[in-house]
Order: structure tokens, then C-alpha cells, then sequence
């Protein structure tokens, strides 16, 4: 099959290839040694304008619908790249572009499709409150035309390659909302200057990770926060983030068939050409069927992830298809590096061959940035009709 049949956007997927041939495995393998930021592939991404896809034309950016967004990033993982030190620059924007005033979405938006503002960290996780989002402790208390904000941030990724932070926080005591889900508020932070000073109101502490990832805890001591910088209402935040949470899920799993893609495209060549016993091991069914079933899988994952993107750009609930898309294109991912890193044998623990590697990153999408049990949760409950579980 050639590598554009069937696919939506061969334009743009052939652009992004054509980017990350610059950037092939050695690229990725002497930052992951280091765990050092890929300042030079996010500039060449930013510089040809695909981080920009999904902000409107009217803001300087593309305007192109989330399918797009997500052929680029399923492009990237596909080469054998990763997505994850930039991919939220495309998508956290859309809680100020979908609930933000038009002072600033004409602030802030033109700055990020240009590439000069990166707004890419998005504090939401706390040590304390895990999934429990709706438990979380950070607190920011309006003092004048300003927010008082106290908390502690955790897993917020990119906060030291980020300008601004999206920052999720409780504005009124959970005992005291009328609706559990009220009483959050999402708040633009200018990480520039809160992270300035001897000792500044804001600390940001890498957390030394199994993969490259960038990510880190956030301490914050009585950060000032001009009350303009507040996204839409007061104490609606949590449903602002809700939104942008399909997409995030769409995106990701589209990065999750990408990396499917390479698992398979790399096991298979090795099975033709790796000879044991006389004949290429890819003869023998015990080394092809896994490469076979994911393979099947990650197709089908591809259609759950079309059908999610297709319900969310014609601005219908999709809650399902972005979970059930989640679901599936990282359980396939998983299952094409598993058959990769077996079919690789011995080889498939050696870092030249960029397998093992992979198979790190891949790992990640069933626990970040939802767990498999907290989508079966949302399945049972929702679309079946099961009893809450928590
Ligand atoms: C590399 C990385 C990057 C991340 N980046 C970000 C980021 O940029 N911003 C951000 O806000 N967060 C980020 N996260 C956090 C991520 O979203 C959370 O780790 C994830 O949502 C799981 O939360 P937790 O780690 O607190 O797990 P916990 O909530 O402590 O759960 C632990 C385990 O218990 C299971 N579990 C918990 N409750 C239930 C239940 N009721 N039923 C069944 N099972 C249950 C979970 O499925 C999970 O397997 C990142 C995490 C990682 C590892």
C-alpha cells in the first residue's frame, strides 16, 4: 500500500515527512540520553506553521478543522519522532478560543499562531486529588482586580519550555458550590515573570521521567494573577476543560497510530530481512500474527478516531468516540510495540534501533492524560447506563 492511499491530508502529511526526515532516530536518541528539550524540530514545526493548525485564519493561524491537526501529529509519531514536546501548543489555546472574550483571543491568540507566545503548560493534575479533578486544592481567591493563587501542580509538562500556563483552580470551597462539577476557574499565568525574582511566586521542578517528556511539579506561593487573565466565568473552568479534553483525547490517539504505524512498519521490515535458521523469522506465523493483530487493531482504532474527529468538528458531543478513540489507538499501539520489541529480540533492547525507546514513549497513553480504567469508567457509566462506580 502506498503510504497516501486512503489517507486524509497526503499534502500535509507529505510536508510533515518531509520535516521530520530531518530529524530521524539519532535526533531523538541523543536527547532522550540527555533528556534535553528538541529546541531545533519545535522550531522547524512552529516555523512551517503546523502547530498553528487549528487557530483560525482570522488569528494568523491555518484554520484547518482537528482531523488535520491530527494527520500532523500521527505523521511525526509515525516517522519515528514524538509529538509530546509541543503538541499541546496546537490544542490549549482552544479553552481561550472557545470561551475566552474577544480582548483576549485578540491578545494572546495572533502572538501564539506566530509561534513568538508558547502557551503549552496546562495545570490541572495535584499530587493530592490524581484523577479526582474535582478535588483539587490549588486555590485562587480574588483580592481587588487580582486572583490570589496558593497550590501545587503536578506532571505539568512543558511549564519550562512554556510562556503562559493554563492554570485550573478552585475559586469557590467545594462544600459551598450548588453543582459538584462548579467552583473552578481557569486562569491565563504569565510564566515569564512569575518565575522571576529571588524568590519567585512561582517554582517550576523538572521530574525526571522513564521517557523524554519535559514534564514537571509547579509550587505556587501567592502568585498574583490580574483578574483579566480569567477565562469566561467565574467557577466554570472544570467545563471549559472538559471541552478541550476531546480534543486533547483525538489528538493523542492520533499520535498513538502513528506510533502504531512505526512499530508495524518497523517489525515487518525486520522480520523480512532478520534470518535464524536459515529463513527470514518473518516466515514463521509465531513472529507474523502479532504484527498481523496490530495491525487490525490499529486500523480499527483509525476509524474510532475518524468518527471522533468528524463529531468534533461538526460541533457534536463526542465524549465517547474521544475516549473509545483514546482507548483503542493506545491499546493498539501497545500491542504493535510489544510485537515490535519481540520481534526484535535481543536487538529490541539496544538503543540504536530506537525500539526500545518507543516503546517507552508508547507506554505512556494508557495512564496520561486519562487511564484506561477511568474510560471504561466513563463507558460503563455514561454510554451504558451502568451504576457510578466513584
Ligand atoms: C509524563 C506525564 C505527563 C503528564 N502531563 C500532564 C500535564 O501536562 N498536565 C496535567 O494536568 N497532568 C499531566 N499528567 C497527569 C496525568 O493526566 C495523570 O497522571 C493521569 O490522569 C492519572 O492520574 P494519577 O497519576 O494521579 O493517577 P491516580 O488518579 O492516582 O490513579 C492511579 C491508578 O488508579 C486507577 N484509578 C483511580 N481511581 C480509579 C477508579 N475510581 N476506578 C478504577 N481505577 C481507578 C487509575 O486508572 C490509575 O491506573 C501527566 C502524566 C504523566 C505521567
Amino acid at each position: 500500500m502506498a503510504e497516501d492511499d486512503g489517507q486524509d491530508f497526503p499534502e500535509i502529511r507529505q510536508g510533515v515527512r518531509a520535516l521530520c526526515a530531518d530529524y530521524p532516530g539519532a535526533y531523538w536518541r541523543a536527547l532522550d540520553r540527555e533528556r534535553a528539550y528538541p529546541k531545533a524540530f519545535v522550531a522547524a514545526l512552529t516555523g512551517a506553521g503546523y502547530l498553528a493548525a487549528l487557530i483560525p485564519e482570522d488569528y494568523g493561524g491555518s484554520g484547518l478543522p482537528l482531523s488535520a491537526a491530527a494527520a500532523i501529529l500521527e505523521e511525526i509519531h509515525a516517522s519515528g519522532g514524538n509529538g509530546g514536546a509541543c503538541h499541546a501548543q496546537m490544542y490549549i489555546m482552544g479553552t481561550i478560543l472557545r470561551h475566552g472574550s474577544a480582548a483576549q483571543k485578540n491578545q494572546w491568540l495572533p502572538e501564539i499562531a506566530a509561534g513568538r507566545l508558547r502557551l503549552q503548560a496546562f495545570g490541572v493534575s495535584e499530587p493530592s486529588s490524581g484523577t479526582d479533578t474535582l478535588s483539587l486544592t490549588t486555590t485562587a481567591r480574588r483580592d481587588g482586580d487580582h486572583y490570589i493563587v496558593k497550590g501545587q501542580k503536578v506532571w505539568t509538562s512543558r511549564a519550562e519550555h512554556s510562556d503562559l500556563m493554563l492554570l485550573l483552580a478552585r475559586t469557590t470551597a467545594k462544600e459551598e458550590v450548588k453543582r459538584k462539577g462548579d467552583g473552578l476557574s481557569v486562569l491565563v499565568v504569565d510564566l515569564r515573570e512569575a518565575t522571576q525574582g529571588e524568590s519567585p511566586p512561582v517554582v517550576v521542578q523538572p521530574i525526571r521521567t522513564m521517557i523524554n517528556h519535559a514534564t514537571t511539579e509547579v509550587f505556587i506561593d501567592n502568585l498574583r494573577v490580574p483578574a483579566e487573565n480569567l477565562i469566561g466565568e467565574e467557577g466554570r473552568g472544570f467545563r471549559y476543560v472538559l471541552d478541550g479534553m476531546n480534543a486533547e483525547r483525538i489528538l493523542i490517539a492520533a499520535e498513538c497510530l502513528g506510533d502504531a504505524r512505526w512499530f508495524i512498519e518497523t517489525a515487518r521490515t525486520y522480520a523480512c530481512e532478520r534470518k535464524v535458521f536459515g529463513r527470514p523469522i518473518g516466515q514463521n506465523q509465531g513472529v507474523q500474527f502479532p504484527i498481523a493483530r496490530a495491525y487490525a487493531q490499529s486500523q480499527a482504532a483509525t476509524l474510532m478516531v475518524r468518527q471522533a474527529a468528524a463529531l468534533f468538528e461538526a460541533g457534536k458531543p463526542c465524549g465517547a468516540e474521544a475516549n473509545m478513540a483514546k482507548l483503542l489507538a493506545s491499546e493498539a499501539s501497545w500491542a504493535a510495540a510489544e510485537a515490535c520489541l519481540q520481534t526484535h529480540g535481543g536487538y529490541g533492547f539496544a538503543e540504536e534501533y530506537d525500539v526500545e525507546r518507543k516503546y517507552r514513549e508508547a507506554r505512556l497513553y494508557q495512564v496520561a492524560p486519562i487511564s484506561t480504567n477511568l474510560i471504561l469508567a466513563y463507558i460503563a457509566e455514561h454510554v451504558l447506563g451502568l451504576p457510578r462506580s466513584y
